[in-house]
């Protein structure tokens, strides 16, 4: 039988618990149904979205509402799914790389505040990044080791679990922040 990656997907979440992504684009026609599945549907900017960690993830990791699921949530494939998908990984070194991202996640929610969410850690990281290539790290030794934490989870997630197209986004925004360098 062809895989579709639900075997995957349904036992991940990562996607869904706000660990790649803050919100997800909702279609203009998807507002009502999935308000009624209890999505957390907002406008900013005239696009209308979905918050993330999504409320219909259920504690097994798997979609309430898989069957009916957003189309962008249909449609939406991590590096990680491709690659199982292309019979480069299996199920077990997918799951070996969930059990990685676990441990580093861990080390994050030691030290950070637990109502941020990972896109906001992230957002934060990229912003301590900036401070350390200024050259001006006034952070105590908490801080340093906070960064570290955050440091590794964003580049696994980078290197095994994201897209390429995502991968040089996430480039391009962590890049956006580094100060300019000195002409002199
Ligand atoms: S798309 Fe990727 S991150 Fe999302 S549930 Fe599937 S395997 Fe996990
Ligand atoms: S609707 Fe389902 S697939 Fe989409 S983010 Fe929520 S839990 Fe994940």
């Amino acid at each position: 039988m062809a895989r579709d990656g639900s075997d995957l997907c349904l036992n991940c979440g990562l996607c869904c618990r706000g660990v790649l992504h803050g919100h997800g684009v909702v279609r203009d026609d998807e507002v009502g149904r999935l308000r009624e599945r209890g999505l957390d549907v907002f406008e900013s900017n005239g696009r209308v979205s979905f918050g993330l960690p999504c409320p219909r993830l259920g504690a097994d990791l798997a979609c309430e509402v898989y069957a009916d699921r957003p189309d962008a949530c249909a449609r939406y494939r991590c590096g990680m799914l491709d690659e199982y998908l292309d019979g480069v990984i299996d199920l077990e070194q997918s799951a070996a790389r969930l059990a990685e991202v676990e441990r580093l996640l861990a080390n994050v929610r030691a030290v950070t505040d637990s109502a941020m969410t990972i896109a906001g850690v992230r957002q934060r990281w990229r912003r301590g990044l900036a401070d350390y290539l200024s050259g001006d790290p006034a952070t105590a030794a908490e801080e340093q080791a906070a960064f570290l934490h955050i440091t590794a989870l964003c580049r696994y997630l980078d290197r095994y679990i994201l897209s390429p197209l995502e991968q040089s986004i996430m480039r391009d925004l962590d890049h956006s922040l580094e100060p300019t360098p000195d002409p002199s």
